[in-house]
């Protein structure tokens, strides 16, 4: 059996530069295959933003053509603080600066290049390092045209496309790929279920990757056998399925974990107060005493909602939900940024009832105090390929209040962990709700209740033996067959 020698890569990686949960993904998945022997290497852009903060030294240069220029790369390198997960970033003036370019079409191009840049310099570790990846791990859209472009290559390295969310595909113009010099005919499934002139970047990946993965078991059942409102990328997803695990099939679903080192209230340097599961019912009074104090609201029961400000995470149903219990004498703190209809709405409700209380901004600290502080975190997803919030805030011994789906369904044990109720009903929301101050009333089940959810085991070790298990059987299949 080769060695495993595993390249991962995708939009965005902790502590560098993190937006969602991909961002933490990135950073916890190499850390905790490194940490069972696995050799995992990370390649993500050089954004101004990383460039600015930290500085890194260069490394090395590759060049490639892209459309009818030829571009160059400096490459970049560091390990990750702490550990010896090297990452790598590659720096590109024209396509590679902006986190987030500013349309459509710039964004198509921006991550076609990358991913163009991303199989170069797989050639240049091979030429210059000797060391030549067995896997190449892509996350999302963003990623997800390396498969097609090592075929056209010929180059025969398992690919594996992890989904952490399906309604991000790169849907656009064609033109990316006489960009990358790919002839329509070397890829005819493109224009399968969606008009001739444009495209679907995770389509492509979803057809051309050697296993396709998503991030939690049921979120893996739900894309697999659902057509998602018409979604154009449901039968490609469906027919991965039924495959047959000879030909690689079924879509596999691996729940993400946390990083322990990242999210541990007895270390965490962000909150007002450390605690552990010892010491948990003074340390969380003292964050929450501090945490209202510094947002000016009275000693209360305390709900939270942290993220990104998006149709997905169900802000509508928490809002419909603000007006139902208004009553019921608790606060609620929303953290989140995002869509600008979304965050009015909020903010209306914010001005109209002064327990509750919004930032709408990206905050690290904010966010850790949040979760360090607040009696129950309130979770209205619409649909949830993984979720990290639960986990995190379970962590800090904040009961999770979550939609009955997805990831959400997979990691917590309603009545037990947590509390589940059925997506999509703020009526269901409000009942669970009240149901979660009524269990808050009886101390000795609520305190039983905070101390499994802190003690459920959400780090990183479980998941990422099973990622190693499934890079190995790639590598087997690869072996035993001709192409990838
Ligand atoms: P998604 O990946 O869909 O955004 P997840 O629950 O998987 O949702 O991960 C969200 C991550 O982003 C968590 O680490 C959470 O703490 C963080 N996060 C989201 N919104 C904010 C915010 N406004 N400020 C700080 N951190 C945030």
């Amino acid at each position: 059996m080769k060695d495993l020698k595993i390249i991962i890569t995708g939009y965005e990686a902790a502590p560098f530069y993190k937006r969602g949960g991909l961002g933490d993904v990135m950073e916890s998945l190499p850390k905790a295959l490194v940490g069972i022997g696995v050799e995992a290497r990370v390649v993500i852009p050089y954004y101004n933003d990383i460039k600015e903060k930290y500085h890194f030294g260069k490394v090395g240069e590759f060049a490639v053509s892209f459309g009818l220029k030829t571009e160059h790369l400096g490459i970049y390198s560091s390990v990750l603080p702490n550990t010896k997960v090297l990452f790598y970033f590659l720096q590109n003036r024209k396509y590679l600066s902006l986190s987030r370019a500013k349309n459509k079409t710039k964004r198509m191009v921006q991550f076609a290049f990358f991913d163009l840049a991303v199989v170069s310099f797989i050639n240049y570790l091979g030429k210059n390092h000797k060391w030549h990846p067995t896997v190449i791990h892509c996350n999302d859209w963003h990623t997800a045209l390396i498969p097609l472009i090592l075929k056209k290559m010929g180059l025969k390295i398992s690919t594996i496309l992890t989904i952490h969310n399906l309604l991000y595909q790169g849907r656009g113009s064609l033109k990316v790929l006489d960009l990358l010099d790919i002839k329509d005919q070397e890829a005819k499934a493109l224009k399968r279920g969606m008009p001739a002139s444009e495209m679907n970047v995770l389509g492509e990946g979803i057809i051309h990757a050697t296993r396709v993965s998503t991030v939690s078991p049921s979120y893996a059942k739900e894309i697999a056998q659902t057509k998602h409102d018409h979604n154009p990328i449901s039968p490609f997803l469906i027919e991965r399925e039924h495959e047959g695990l000879g030909k690689y099939g079924k879509i596999i679903g691996i729940l993400n974990g946390i990083d322990y080192d990242v999210w541990d209230p007895a270390k965490d340097e962000l909150i007002f107060h450390k605690f552990d599961i010892n010491s948990w019912k003074v340390g969380k009074k003292d964050n929450k005493d501090d945490l209202l104090k510094s947002l000016g609201l009275e000693n209360r029961p305390t709900f939270c909602f942290v993220g990104r400000m998006a149709t997905q995470k169900g802000l509508g149903i928490l809002i419909e939900t603000i007006k139902r219990i208004a009553h019921l004498n608790i606060n609620l703190i929303i953290l989140g940024s995002g869509d600008l209809r979304i965050e009015a709405n909020v903010l209306k409700m914010a001005e109209k009832f002064p327990w509750v209380k919004t930032e709408l901004l990206y905050s690290e600290e904010l966010a850790h105090k949040i979760y360090a502080g607040s009696d129950f975190i309130v979770i209205p997803s619409r649909y949830e390929p993984c979720g990290l919030i639960q986990m995190i805030a379970m962590r800090y011994g904040t009961i999770p209040i979550a939609s009955k789906t997805g990831g959400l369904k997979d990691s917590i044990a309603n009545g037990k962990n947590g509390l589940l109720f059925q997506k999509g009903k703020s009526i269901r929301l409000k009942k669970a709700i009240r149901h979660a101050l009524n269990i808050q009333k009886d101390s000795v089940r609520y305190e039983k209740m905070v101390e499994r959810a802190m003690r459920t085991d959400f780090s990183w070790k479980k998941s990422a033996v099973l990622y190693k298990k499934l890079y190995e059987d790639m590598i087997k299949s690869t072996l035993t067959s001709t192409s990838v």
